[in-house]
């Protein structure tokens, strides 16, 4: 099934000069959502996978059923200060100044096998932070999955090696 037609472009959103990728008019279509999660879950069902852990805000998104037919415990990385318990953080880069991302602590042992869900990588920022996040709890990252990989912004060396996968390239510009 062709997903990338499910992809709205949207120019100019949230400022001038970006092409914002729009999945709302992909989950809007059952057979298209459906489709998505299953190449996901395809990625990565020959192995045991401990946890899911989803980006906020669209990760969650796909990471929740993701999670569902692993088997596995689902975990949020959410922006500075919505987690209410105790928090790990690591900061990203934003075009002016830094942010940072935060996981609670007590939801991966040690060794655990984790996969990552986002829909987007573009610069790489977010997703390092969360590697990051998950170096400190010592997880083993099995993979990466984002629906969409951005061209030409060199996203993917920020993965530090880590097997990554995307459903569709699509130009940032
Ligand atoms: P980055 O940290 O630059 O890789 O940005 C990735 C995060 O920002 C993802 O969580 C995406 O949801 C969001 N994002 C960045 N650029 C876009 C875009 N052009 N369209 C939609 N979402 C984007």
């Amino acid at each position: 099934m062709d997903l990338e037609k499910f992809i709205r472009n949207v120019p100019d959103f949230p400022k001038k000069g970006i092409q914002f990728k729009d999945i709302t008019t992909l989950i809007n279509n059952p057979e298209a959502f459906n489709e998505a999660v299953n190449w996901m879950e395809s990625l990565f069902k020959s192995e045991k996978i401990d946890k899911v852990v989803a980006i906020e805000s669209r990760g969650f998104i796909f990471g929740a059923p993701l999670a569902l037919r692993l088997n596995a415990g689902l975990v949020l990385v959410r922006k500075k200060g919505k987690l209410p318990a105790a928090t790990l953080s690591a900061q990203y880069k934003l075009e002016y100044g830094t942010d940072s991302l935060e996981m609670h602590s007590d939801l991966i042992e040690e060794g655990e096998k984790v996969v990552i869900v986002d829909d987007l990588l573009a610069t790489g920022g977010t997703i390092a932070a969360t590697i990051e996040l998950l170096e400190k709890l010592k997880a083993e990252i099995v993979g990466i999955s984002f629906l969409i990989e951005l061209d030409g912004l060199n996203g993917g060396e920020k993965l530090k090696g880590h097997p990554s996968y995307s459903r569709m390239k699509l130009p940032c510009d």
